[in-house]
Order: structure tokens, then C-alpha cells, then sequence
């Protein structure tokens, strides 16, 4: 369904985002519709505290301390000899990691309320303010960005240190090949915003950066602008894409959806819409 778009609906419906000026050039005599001035867009940006705030800079302080460690054990037991499989099992790793970031981001978009205690405003929230003000990923720093992703790979970067610490080297070499998948995996599921946040960046970012998303092997600009045309329904992975076009293909998203509807009675994108229809 997304495929048959034309290029001219995909610009016409979704955010001006390669805007210079961040969505905040307000000198046409039209109001945007979208961006930084949008009511619900500030609403939600308030609602960014500084608990939260202390919550992300700890987990992503634990979080880099574990990833160093784990990959210096990782270089210490590597046999060359077993670089294929070490591969295999790396990619493998690289496409769960999409894959989640597509089921994670779409129970997000589609389900629940900011209003849910907890849950609601510390992770529903940043989804909700991405839709109606796309361009604010790219003026948080790097902790706002990263802070919950970083969060999500500590308890596994955890295990696996104190597997190193405390197996013996054989058995260290048994395990070796899932550790290879569980690290590739921590280290793109931490890094998805990372990259999200760069497919907005329509200026400035640096050369090697365009490289990789132009090699599609983190997620491109034009790719995640398909997932920006409201309704946000489809192509919801977002780390490197990849899972994208299969699972629309074989309409995975929408499959889920009715069975949800269907057995809850929710609709999905209920939330969502209303954020977006917010005027002051
Ligand atoms: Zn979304
Ligand atoms: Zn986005």
C-alpha cells in the first residue's frame, strides 16, 4: 500500500522536515500544520522532567561501561577461524534488533495513552510528540535521544559480562556465537534513535553518516518518510529498515491490528489522532 504512494501525497501529507529552518519558518501567511508551535507538540515537550532526565544519563553510563567490557572479551576469545558463523550470527542479530525496533515502535504509535500511569508519559509520550513535531528528535541531545534504548540492553549486557567473568574459556568458546548475536543485537537496538534521529537530520550530518544511509545499512531519510504520511501505519522498524518492505508486503502490521481490534474492541491510532487534531 505504501509503494502505490505518489511522491507528491508522501511530500504533500508529511512534515516539511528538510526545512532549514527546523519547521519554524512561520513568514507564509499560512499557520503550519505541524511542528514545534503545534499545541499538542508543546504540550507533550513539557511533560519531559528531570527524574527522566537522571534515569537516561544513569542507564547510558552503565550501558557504555558494559558495552566497552563486553567487547574487549569479545576481541580476547575471538578465533578467526570461526568468522563466518560469527557473521551469520552478527547480521542475524542486526535484523532482530529491526525487528523489535518495528514492534516496539508500532505498539507504541498504535495502542495505549499518555495517560497510563508510568508507562504513559515516560514512553508513550516521546511517540506521540514525534508525529505531530518530527523535527524535535533532532534537538534533543544525545541522551534524550538514546536514554530509553540505551535502558532496554543493561539486564542483557549485564548476564553477559558476568557470564565472562565467571565461565571458564571453554566454556566462554560454547557460548561465544550467541554472545556475538546478543551483542550486535544491544548495540542496534541501543543505536535505533541514534539513527532515527539522523534519517530527520537533513543538514550537517557528517559524510560517513550519509554513506551508511545511502548503503541502506542504517535507516535512510526517503525510506523512514514513508512511516511519516498520516496515518503512520506502516514502516515502522526503524533501525536499519530492512524488515520494512517484507512486512508490508506480506501486511504484517495491519494482520496484528485486526486481531487486536477485533478481540479488544480498541481502535487502533485512537491516541494518536486525537494528539494530532489538538489545536490549543
Ligand atoms: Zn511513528
Ligand atoms: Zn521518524
Amino acid at each position: 500500500m505504501a509503494e502505490q504512494r505518489t511522491q507528491a501525497e508522501v511530500i504533500h501529507n508529511s512534515m516539511p522536515e528538510d526545512d532549514p529552518n527546523s519547521n519554524s519558518d512561520f513568514s507564509s501567511a499560512a499557520k503550519p500544520r505541524w511542528g514545534p508551535q503545534h499545541a499538542g507538540a508543546k504540550e507533550l515537550a513539557s511533560h519531559y522532567s528531570s527524574g527522566k532526565r537522571l534515569q537516561e544519563t544513569i542507564c547510558l553510563l552503565v550501558c557504555i561501561t558494559l558495552m566497552a567490557f563486553n567487547f574487549m572479551q569479545l576481541v580476547m576469545h575471538f578465533k578467526s577461524e570461526n568468522w563466518y558463523t560469527i557473521l551469520v550470527c552478527s547480521l542475524f542479530g542486526i535484523l532482530v534488533a529491526d525487528f523489535f525496533s518495528g514492534l516496539v515502535h508500532w505498539g507504541a504509535d498504535t495502542w495505549g495513552s499518555i495517560e497510563i500511569p508510568v508507562i504513559g508519559k515516560a514512553f508513550i509520550r516521546p511517540f506521540r510528540e514525534h508525529h505531530i513535531d518530527p523535527t524535535s528528535i533532532t534537538r534533543h541531545d544525545f541522551i534524550e535521544t538514546n536514554g530509553d534504548n540505551f535502558a532496554v540492553t543493561v539486564p542483557f549486557l549485564a548476564h553477559m559480562a558476568y557470564k565472562f567473568v565467571s565461565l571458564s574459556p571453554e566454556e566462554i568458546n560454547k557460548t561465544y556465537n550467541w554472545e556475538c548475536f546478543v551483542f550486535l543485537l544491544a548495540i542496534f537496538v541501543s543505536l535505533t534513535n541514534q539513527f532515527h534521529k539522523w534519517s530527520h537530520t537533513y543538514f550537517g550530518l557528517p559524510k560517513w553518516i550519509t554513506f551508511l544511509q545511502d548503503m541502506h545499512i542504517i535507516l535512510p531519510k526517503k525510506h523512514h518518510r514513508i512511516h511519516h504520511v498520516a496515518p503512520h501505519e506502516t514502516y515502522f522498524c526503524i533501525t536499519t529498515g530492512w524488515l520494512n518492505y517484507p512486512l508490508e508486503k506480506i501486511g504484517f502490521w495491519t494482520f496484528l491490528e485486526d486481531v487486536i481490534e477485533r478481540t479488544t474492541g480498541n481502535k487502533p491510532r485512537d491516541d494518536d489522532f486525537k494528539w494530532a487534531q489538538k489545536q490549543n
